[in-house]
Protein backbone atom coordinates (compact mmCIF):
# COMPACT_ATOMS: atom_id res chain seq x y z
CA UNK A 1 0.00 0.00 0.00
CA UNK A 2 1.24 3.52 -0.80
CA UNK A 3 2.59 5.58 2.31
CA UNK A 4 -0.36 8.18 3.22
CA UNK A 5 1.03 11.69 2.44
CA UNK A 6 -1.96 13.81 2.15
CA UNK A 7 -1.41 16.62 5.12
CA UNK A 8 -4.93 16.50 6.29
CA UNK A 9 -5.47 12.76 5.38
CA UNK A 10 -2.46 12.62 7.79
CA UNK A 11 -3.66 14.82 10.41
CA UNK A 12 -7.21 12.65 10.46
CA UNK A 13 -5.41 8.94 10.98
CA UNK A 14 -3.18 10.70 13.53
CA UNK A 15 -6.98 11.81 15.31
CA UNK A 16 -8.30 8.51 14.48
CA UNK A 17 -4.94 6.52 16.58
CA UNK A 18 -5.42 8.83 19.18
CA UNK A 19 -9.32 8.47 19.48
CA UNK A 20 -9.21 4.86 19.48
CA UNK A 21 -6.48 4.40 21.87
CA UNK A 22 -8.20 7.00 24.39
CA UNK A 23 -11.32 5.42 24.10
CA UNK A 24 -13.43 8.02 22.27
CA UNK A 25 -16.16 6.44 19.88
CA UNK A 26 -16.91 7.31 16.37
CA UNK A 27 -19.21 10.44 16.90
CA UNK A 28 -15.93 12.28 18.72
CA UNK A 29 -13.73 11.45 15.95
CA UNK A 30 -16.56 12.92 13.36
CA UNK A 31 -16.85 16.14 15.45
CA UNK A 32 -12.87 17.08 15.34
CA UNK A 33 -11.81 15.43 12.03
CA UNK A 34 -13.29 18.55 9.94
CA UNK A 35 -12.63 22.24 10.31
CA UNK A 36 -15.45 24.40 11.82
CA UNK A 37 -15.14 26.92 8.58
CA UNK A 38 -13.00 26.94 5.60
CA UNK A 39 -13.28 29.86 3.81
CA UNK A 40 -11.23 29.95 0.11
CA UNK A 41 -10.86 33.54 -1.97
CA UNK A 42 -9.58 34.63 -4.63
CA UNK A 43 -6.80 37.47 -5.04
CA UNK A 44 -6.89 39.30 -8.25
CA UNK A 45 -3.96 42.20 -8.80
CA UNK A 46 -2.00 44.13 -10.88
CA UNK A 47 2.23 43.14 -10.72
CA UNK A 48 4.49 45.78 -11.30
CA UNK A 49 5.47 44.82 -14.88
CA UNK A 50 1.73 45.20 -15.67
CA UNK A 51 0.55 41.62 -15.43
CA UNK A 52 -2.54 40.93 -13.71
CA UNK A 53 -2.04 37.55 -11.55
CA UNK A 54 -4.71 35.93 -9.61
CA UNK A 55 -3.83 34.43 -6.43
CA UNK A 56 -5.87 31.85 -4.31
CA UNK A 57 -6.01 31.60 -0.58
CA UNK A 58 -7.41 30.01 2.10
CA UNK A 59 -8.55 30.53 5.86
CA UNK A 60 -9.22 27.28 7.75
CA UNK A 61 -11.28 27.28 11.23
CA UNK A 62 -10.89 24.61 12.81
CA UNK A 63 -12.35 24.48 16.52
CA UNK A 64 -13.08 27.75 18.65
CA UNK A 65 -14.57 25.68 21.48
CA UNK A 66 -11.05 26.83 23.97
CA UNK A 67 -10.77 30.48 22.43
CA UNK A 68 -10.57 32.58 19.70
CA UNK A 69 -8.88 30.42 16.94
CA UNK A 70 -5.31 31.26 16.09
CA UNK A 71 -2.69 30.21 13.58
CA UNK A 72 -0.18 31.79 11.39
CA UNK A 73 -0.68 32.48 7.27
CA UNK A 74 1.65 30.33 5.22
CA UNK A 75 2.80 31.92 1.77
CA UNK A 76 4.26 29.58 -0.15
CA UNK A 77 3.89 27.83 -4.24
CA UNK A 78 2.77 24.06 -2.54
CA UNK A 79 0.23 25.44 -0.66
CA UNK A 80 -2.90 23.83 -0.96
CA UNK A 81 -6.66 23.49 0.87
CA UNK A 82 -5.42 20.04 2.57
CA UNK A 83 -2.60 21.34 4.28
CA UNK A 84 -4.11 24.60 5.35
CA UNK A 85 -6.67 22.34 6.79
CA UNK A 86 -4.22 19.80 8.57
CA UNK A 87 -1.75 22.82 10.19
CA UNK A 88 -5.11 24.16 11.52
CA UNK A 89 -5.90 20.84 13.21
CA UNK A 90 -2.55 20.62 14.57
CA UNK A 91 -3.13 24.46 15.67
CA UNK A 92 -6.02 23.08 17.52
CA UNK A 93 -4.03 20.91 19.26
CA UNK A 94 -0.94 22.70 19.61
CA UNK A 95 -3.02 25.46 21.55
CA UNK A 96 -4.45 22.73 24.12
CA UNK A 97 -1.65 21.52 24.21
CA UNK A 98 0.60 24.12 26.33
CA UNK A 99 -2.61 25.22 27.52
CA UNK A 100 -3.66 28.61 26.27
CA UNK A 101 -7.23 29.39 26.22
CA UNK A 102 -7.53 29.70 21.90
CA UNK A 103 -8.44 27.46 19.42
CA UNK A 104 -6.75 26.79 16.12
CA UNK A 105 -7.11 28.04 12.34
CA UNK A 106 -4.34 28.48 9.72
CA UNK A 107 -4.08 30.68 6.90
CA UNK A 108 -1.94 30.89 3.38
CA UNK A 109 -1.90 31.78 -0.12
CA UNK A 110 -0.84 30.03 -3.02
CA UNK A 111 2.67 32.30 -4.52
CA UNK A 112 5.78 32.96 -4.44
CA UNK A 113 7.05 35.28 -2.30
CA UNK A 114 10.78 35.26 -2.64
CA UNK A 115 9.98 36.46 -6.50
CA UNK A 116 7.77 39.62 -5.44
CA UNK A 117 8.87 43.18 -4.85
CA UNK A 118 7.54 44.81 -1.68
CA UNK A 119 4.50 46.95 -3.10
CA UNK A 120 3.33 43.38 -4.25
CA UNK A 121 3.15 41.87 -1.38
CA UNK A 122 1.92 44.58 0.44
CA UNK A 123 -0.62 44.52 -1.79
CA UNK A 124 -1.15 40.92 -1.52
CA UNK A 125 -1.31 41.37 2.42
CA UNK A 126 -3.97 44.10 2.75
CA UNK A 127 -5.77 42.23 0.05
CA UNK A 128 -6.19 39.18 1.77
CA UNK A 129 -7.39 40.70 4.84
CA UNK A 130 -10.01 42.50 3.26
CA UNK A 131 -11.47 39.23 1.81
CA UNK A 132 -11.62 37.76 5.11
CA UNK A 133 -11.95 41.11 7.51
CA UNK A 134 -15.61 39.59 8.47
CA UNK A 135 -14.20 36.04 9.35
CA UNK A 136 -11.13 37.11 11.52
CA UNK A 137 -10.92 39.40 14.69
CA UNK A 138 -9.48 39.57 18.16
CA UNK A 139 -12.37 37.91 19.92
CA UNK A 140 -13.15 35.27 16.13
CA UNK A 141 -9.81 34.26 14.99
CA UNK A 142 -6.27 35.69 15.05
CA UNK A 143 -3.49 35.22 12.74
CA UNK A 144 0.25 35.79 12.83
CA UNK A 145 3.51 34.69 10.78
CA UNK A 146 4.33 31.15 9.53
CA UNK A 147 6.96 29.90 6.40
CA UNK A 148 7.71 33.19 4.35
CA UNK A 149 5.33 35.83 5.95
CA UNK A 150 7.11 38.31 8.77
CA UNK A 151 6.19 41.20 11.21
CA UNK A 152 6.07 43.50 7.82
CA UNK A 153 3.34 41.91 6.55
CA UNK A 154 1.39 41.04 9.71
CA UNK A 155 2.06 44.99 10.01
CA UNK A 156 0.72 45.59 6.70
CA UNK A 157 -2.62 43.05 7.82
CA UNK A 158 -2.98 44.75 11.13
CA UNK A 159 -3.56 48.32 9.57
CA UNK A 160 -5.38 47.06 6.58
CA UNK A 161 -8.13 45.63 9.50
CA UNK A 162 -8.08 48.38 11.16
CA UNK A 163 -8.81 50.63 8.39
CA UNK A 164 -11.97 48.50 7.50
CA UNK A 165 -13.31 48.35 11.17
CA UNK A 166 -11.99 52.23 11.86
CA UNK A 167 -10.31 51.66 15.43
CA UNK A 168 -7.22 49.89 16.54
CA UNK A 169 -7.48 46.44 17.00
CA UNK A 170 -3.84 45.24 17.32
CA UNK A 171 -4.77 41.78 19.09
CA UNK A 172 -6.25 40.90 15.51
CA UNK A 173 -2.77 39.79 14.76
CA UNK A 174 0.56 38.47 16.39
CA UNK A 175 4.07 38.51 15.63
CA UNK A 176 3.68 42.11 15.00
CA UNK A 177 6.51 44.68 14.86
CA UNK A 178 7.20 46.31 18.57
CA UNK A 179 6.49 49.61 17.62
CA UNK A 180 3.05 48.26 16.84
CA UNK A 181 2.34 45.89 19.69
CA UNK A 182 4.44 43.44 19.54
CA UNK A 183 5.90 41.22 22.15
CA UNK A 184 9.27 40.76 23.39
CA UNK A 185 10.97 38.13 22.19
CA UNK A 186 8.17 36.64 19.55
CA UNK A 187 10.93 36.14 16.87
CA UNK A 188 12.76 34.14 18.69
CA UNK A 189 9.68 32.23 20.24
CA UNK A 190 8.94 29.36 18.14
CA UNK A 191 13.24 27.83 18.24
CA UNK A 192 13.22 28.92 22.41
CA UNK A 193 10.48 27.02 23.09
CA UNK A 194 11.69 23.76 21.28
CA UNK A 195 15.16 24.58 22.65
CA UNK A 196 13.81 24.08 26.78
CA UNK A 197 11.99 20.87 25.10
CA UNK A 198 15.66 19.79 24.07
CA UNK A 199 16.70 20.53 27.70
CA UNK A 200 14.07 18.69 29.33
CA UNK A 201 14.71 15.72 26.78
CA UNK A 202 18.70 15.68 27.52
CA UNK A 203 18.08 15.88 30.95
CA UNK A 204 15.94 12.56 30.93
CA UNK A 205 17.94 10.38 28.45
CA UNK A 206 21.07 11.87 30.08
CA UNK A 207 22.91 13.89 27.62
CA UNK A 208 24.96 16.42 28.08
CA UNK A 209 24.19 19.26 25.84
CA UNK A 210 27.63 20.94 25.82
CA UNK A 211 29.29 19.30 23.12
CA UNK A 212 26.30 17.43 21.80
CA UNK A 213 25.60 17.33 18.04
CA UNK A 214 23.22 18.97 16.11
CA UNK A 215 21.85 18.97 12.40
CA UNK A 216 18.88 21.52 11.28
CA UNK A 217 17.52 21.21 8.82
CA UNK A 218 15.65 24.42 6.88
CA UNK A 219 17.63 28.02 7.99
CA UNK A 220 14.23 30.27 8.38
CA UNK A 221 13.10 31.98 11.17
CA UNK A 222 12.98 28.87 14.08
CA UNK A 223 15.81 26.67 11.95
CA UNK A 224 18.21 29.49 12.34
CA UNK A 225 17.35 30.38 15.78
CA UNK A 226 17.61 26.57 16.98
CA UNK A 227 21.14 26.83 15.50
CA UNK A 228 22.11 29.99 17.69
CA UNK A 229 20.40 29.24 21.17
CA UNK A 230 21.75 25.52 21.09
CA UNK A 231 25.18 27.10 20.33
CA UNK A 232 25.35 30.03 22.28
CA UNK A 233 23.24 28.65 25.32
CA UNK A 234 24.15 24.57 25.77
CA UNK A 235 27.18 24.78 23.85
CA UNK A 236 26.21 22.17 21.16
CA UNK A 237 28.20 21.43 18.20
CA UNK A 238 26.02 22.60 15.19
CA UNK A 239 27.89 19.97 12.31
CA UNK A 240 25.28 20.94 9.40
CA UNK A 241 22.38 23.17 8.42
CA UNK A 242 20.36 23.60 5.16
CA UNK A 243 18.05 25.30 3.48
CA UNK A 244 15.74 25.07 0.42
CA UNK A 245 18.59 25.11 -1.94
CA UNK A 246 20.50 22.20 -0.03
CA UNK A 247 22.81 21.66 3.19
CA UNK A 248 26.58 22.34 4.60
CA UNK A 249 28.26 19.84 7.02
CA UNK A 250 31.98 20.90 8.87
CA UNK A 251 32.04 17.28 11.59
CA UNK A 252 33.92 20.31 13.81
CA UNK A 253 31.04 22.84 13.77
CA UNK A 254 29.41 25.44 11.80
CA UNK A 255 29.17 28.88 13.23
CA UNK A 256 25.33 29.41 13.18
CA UNK A 257 25.81 33.15 13.23
CA UNK A 258 27.99 33.37 10.35
CA UNK A 259 25.30 30.75 8.68
CA UNK A 260 22.96 33.14 9.20
CA UNK A 261 24.34 35.99 7.89
CA UNK A 262 25.88 34.57 4.65
CA UNK A 263 21.91 33.74 4.21
CA UNK A 264 21.26 36.87 4.54
CA UNK A 265 23.59 38.25 1.53
CA UNK A 266 23.31 35.19 -0.97
CA UNK A 267 19.89 33.69 0.28
CA UNK A 268 21.49 30.31 0.82
CA UNK A 269 23.33 29.11 3.69
CA UNK A 270 25.18 26.81 0.51
CA UNK A 271 28.94 28.31 0.04
CA UNK A 272 30.01 29.29 3.30
CA UNK A 273 33.24 28.67 4.11
CA UNK A 274 34.93 26.12 5.59
CA UNK A 275 32.26 23.30 5.30
CA UNK A 276 30.92 20.73 2.65
CA UNK A 277 27.68 20.62 0.50
CA UNK A 278 25.54 17.76 1.70
CA UNK A 279 21.74 17.64 0.34
CA UNK A 280 18.63 17.94 2.57
CA UNK A 281 17.63 14.23 2.72
CA UNK A 282 21.84 13.22 3.52
CA UNK A 283 21.68 15.83 6.45
CA UNK A 284 18.01 13.86 7.99
CA UNK A 285 20.45 10.55 8.20
CA UNK A 286 23.98 12.11 9.57
CA UNK A 287 24.84 9.96 12.96
CA UNK A 288 24.27 12.77 15.57
CA UNK A 289 22.75 13.69 18.80
CA UNK A 290 19.78 16.03 17.67
CA UNK A 291 18.15 16.49 14.68
CA UNK A 292 15.76 19.31 14.02
CA UNK A 293 13.31 19.50 10.88
CA UNK A 294 12.58 22.89 10.95
CA UNK A 295 11.36 23.45 7.22
CA UNK A 296 8.16 21.67 5.67
CA UNK A 297 6.38 18.74 6.12
CA UNK A 298 6.83 14.96 4.95
CA UNK A 299 10.59 15.31 5.58
CA UNK A 300 10.93 11.58 7.61
CA UNK A 301 8.77 8.80 5.91
CA UNK A 302 8.94 5.33 5.32
CA UNK A 303 11.73 5.80 3.02
CA UNK A 304 14.40 7.06 5.24
CA UNK A 305 13.24 6.68 8.89
CA UNK A 306 15.44 3.45 9.31
CA UNK A 307 18.48 5.80 8.59
CA UNK A 308 17.51 8.23 11.25
CA UNK A 309 20.53 8.16 13.26
CA UNK A 310 19.98 10.89 16.11
CA UNK A 311 18.70 10.61 19.76
CA UNK A 312 16.50 13.24 20.09
CA UNK A 313 14.18 14.32 17.21
CA UNK A 314 12.55 17.80 17.74
CA UNK A 315 10.37 18.55 15.05
CA UNK A 316 10.30 22.29 14.96
CA UNK A 317 8.69 22.22 11.41
CA UNK A 318 4.84 21.26 11.28
CA UNK A 319 4.44 17.85 10.51
CA UNK A 320 7.68 16.57 9.43
CA UNK A 321 7.07 12.49 10.18
CA UNK A 322 4.54 10.59 8.80
CA UNK A 323 2.17 8.08 10.96
CA UNK A 324 4.01 5.55 9.41
CA UNK A 325 7.55 6.30 10.20
CA UNK A 326 6.19 7.65 13.83
CA UNK A 327 5.74 4.26 14.55
CA UNK A 328 9.06 3.16 13.50
CA UNK A 329 10.96 6.21 15.39
CA UNK A 330 9.61 4.66 18.57
CA UNK A 331 10.82 0.60 18.13
CA UNK A 332 14.37 2.09 17.20
CA UNK A 333 14.16 4.11 20.56
CA UNK A 334 14.45 7.56 19.14
CA UNK A 335 13.06 10.66 21.55
CA UNK A 336 10.43 11.97 19.66
CA UNK A 337 9.66 16.00 20.57
CA UNK A 338 6.44 16.03 18.48
CA UNK A 339 5.92 19.13 16.45
CA UNK A 340 2.73 20.68 17.84
CA UNK A 341 4.37 20.73 21.06
CA UNK A 342 8.20 21.42 20.19
CA UNK A 343 7.25 24.32 17.98
CA UNK A 344 4.80 25.51 20.39
CA UNK A 345 6.61 28.31 21.72
CA UNK A 346 5.34 30.52 18.83
CA UNK A 347 1.98 30.41 19.65
CA UNK A 348 2.74 30.63 23.50
CA UNK A 349 4.25 34.22 22.57
CA UNK A 350 1.67 35.36 20.33
CA UNK A 351 -0.86 34.44 23.42
CA UNK A 352 1.31 36.48 25.47
CA UNK A 353 1.30 39.12 23.06
CA UNK A 354 -2.57 39.42 23.14
CA UNK A 355 -2.37 39.47 26.79
CA UNK A 356 0.27 42.46 26.56
CA UNK A 357 -2.22 44.37 23.76
CA UNK A 358 -5.32 43.51 25.90
CA UNK A 359 -4.11 45.84 28.92
CA UNK A 360 -1.16 47.54 27.13
CA UNK A 361 1.39 46.87 29.14
CA UNK A 362 4.65 45.41 28.11
CA UNK A 363 6.75 42.77 29.78
CA UNK A 364 10.71 42.43 29.44
CA UNK A 365 12.21 39.67 27.24
CA UNK A 366 13.44 37.81 30.33
CA UNK A 367 9.47 38.23 32.09
CA UNK A 368 8.30 36.58 28.51
CA UNK A 369 11.29 34.15 28.53
CA UNK A 370 10.43 32.81 31.81
CA UNK A 371 6.63 32.30 31.27
CA UNK A 372 7.72 30.70 28.18
CA UNK A 373 9.94 28.19 29.82
CA UNK A 374 7.13 27.46 32.44
CA UNK A 375 4.44 26.87 29.80
CA UNK A 376 6.66 24.48 27.92
CA UNK A 377 7.90 22.49 30.40
CA UNK A 378 5.01 21.83 31.78
CA UNK A 379 3.05 20.93 28.73
CA UNK A 380 6.44 18.54 27.97
CA UNK A 381 6.59 17.25 31.25
CA UNK A 382 2.88 15.72 30.55
CA UNK A 383 3.53 14.52 27.03
CA UNK A 384 6.11 12.08 27.85
CA UNK A 385 3.76 11.01 31.48
CA UNK A 386 0.72 10.48 29.25
CA UNK A 387 2.74 8.54 26.77
CA UNK A 388 3.96 6.18 29.03
CA UNK A 389 0.46 5.71 30.77
CA UNK A 390 -0.53 4.57 27.61
CA UNK A 391 2.70 2.91 26.40
CA UNK A 392 2.74 4.95 23.53
CA UNK A 393 5.38 7.70 21.66
CA UNK A 394 5.17 10.87 22.51
CA UNK A 395 3.02 12.21 19.91
CA UNK A 396 0.55 10.08 20.55
CA UNK A 397 0.81 11.30 24.29
CA UNK A 398 0.82 15.07 22.91
CA UNK A 399 -2.51 14.01 21.40
CA UNK A 400 -4.19 12.69 24.36
CA UNK A 401 -3.92 15.37 26.48
CA UNK A 402 -4.87 18.14 24.21
CA UNK A 403 -8.21 16.32 23.00
CA UNK A 404 -8.83 15.73 26.14
CA UNK A 405 -8.86 19.21 27.15
CA UNK A 406 -10.79 20.05 23.30
CA UNK A 407 -13.43 17.54 24.22
CA UNK A 408 -13.83 18.78 27.45
CA UNK A 409 -14.77 22.29 26.38
CA UNK A 410 -17.01 21.23 23.87
CA UNK A 411 -18.89 19.15 26.34
CA UNK A 412 -18.89 22.16 28.30
CA UNK A 413 -20.62 24.28 25.86
CA UNK A 414 -22.79 21.61 24.81
CA UNK A 415 -21.60 21.05 21.63
CA UNK A 416 -20.97 16.85 22.16
N1 LIG B 1 2.75 29.82 12.68
C1 LIG B 1 3.13 29.45 14.01
C2 LIG B 1 2.72 28.02 14.32
O1 LIG B 1 2.61 27.19 13.44
C3 LIG B 1 2.60 30.45 15.03
C4 LIG B 1 1.13 30.62 15.07
C5 LIG B 1 0.66 31.76 15.94
O2 LIG B 1 1.46 32.41 16.57
O3 LIG B 1 -0.55 31.96 15.96
O4 LIG B 1 2.60 27.63 15.45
Amino acid sequence: MNEILDPFKISQKQLSDACKLANYDNDIYNALSEPERFVEIKITMKMDDGKINTFKGFRSQYNSARGPMKGGIRWHPDESASLVKALSAWMTWKTACVDIPLGGAKGGIICDPRAMSNRELETLARSYIRQLADFIGPNIDVPAPDVYTNPQIMAWMQDEYEKIVRRHAPSVITGKPLPLGGSAGRSIATAKGGVYCIREAARDIGLDLNGATAAIQGYGNAGSWAAKLLKDEYGCNIIAVSDSKGGIYNKNGIDPFAAAEFKEKTRTVVGLKETNQISNEELLELECDILVPAALENQITRENVNNINCKILAELANGPTTPEADENLFKNGILVIPDFLCNAGGVTVSYFEMVQGYYRYFWTEKEVFEALDRVMTRAYRSTVEQAKKYKTHNRMGAYIISLERVIDAMRLRGWL
